[in-house]
């Protein structure tokens, strides 16, 4: 069984531009390469796992997702930090496009992406850990009985300030290489 980091994208990778629809808007923080790699090196799957529910909503061109998808692949390629799966859940409940308003299983905190992860590239959930800048992502991780790590980058430091009443996750850290040190070094 694989171990996985389960990567939230917008707020933990790259600025989070609001509905990311475009090209010009994607900017990777400076961290993110060196980060994916040393997590990488430690024998880690990186697997992204995001919600866009710009696509129900009509405001993102699903084509879009898959074509900033191989551009950020190709930035994290240069950097020796090639991901091993991207996964997104097009739906929201409140949507415009009909197909895709539903109450789906893969909209985070809900399991399906990592789920299907997990049967895809055969994950050990509990040997994983989920990063991200919500609540809804630790939310995740704990679903799945992965290990959980909050960064304070996008949404994260007013989601700090924000936490649900007995809300629990692994640490909290300024960014993803904080929480690669955690995660390396087994310490908060
Ligand atoms: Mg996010
Ligand atoms: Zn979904």
């Amino acid at each position: 069984m694989k171990r996985a980091i389960f990567l939230d994208r917008d707020g933990t990778l790259n600025i989070d531009v609001g509905y990311l629809h475009k090209l010009e808007q994607l900017e990777l923080f400076p961290w993110t390469g060196d980060a994916l790699r040393l997590l990488k090196r430690a024998g880690y799957l990186l697997v992204i796992v995001s919600n866009q529910a710009g696509i129900a909503r009509g405001l993102i061109d699903p084509k879009f997702v898959e074509v900033a998808h191989a551009e950020m692949r190709r930035r994290l390629q240069a950097a020796g930090a090639d991901l091993d799966a991207l996964y997104f859940c097009p739906h929201h409940p409140g949507g415009s496009v009909p197909a895709l308003s539903i109450d789906c299983r893969c909209r985070k905190p809900s399991p399906g992406m990592i789920e299907d992860a997990v049967a895809d590239l055969g994950i050990d959930p509990r040997q994983s850990w989920v990063v991200g800048d919500k609540w809804l992502d630790v939310q995740l991780g704990q679903a799945v009985g992965a290990k959980s790590i909050l960064v304070r980058t996008g949404w994260g430091a007013q989601q700090e300030q924000d936490r649900p009443q007995g809300q629990q996750v692994d640490a909290v850290c300024d960014n993803l290489i904080h929480a690669v040190s955690v995660i390396l070094g087994g310490t908060p």
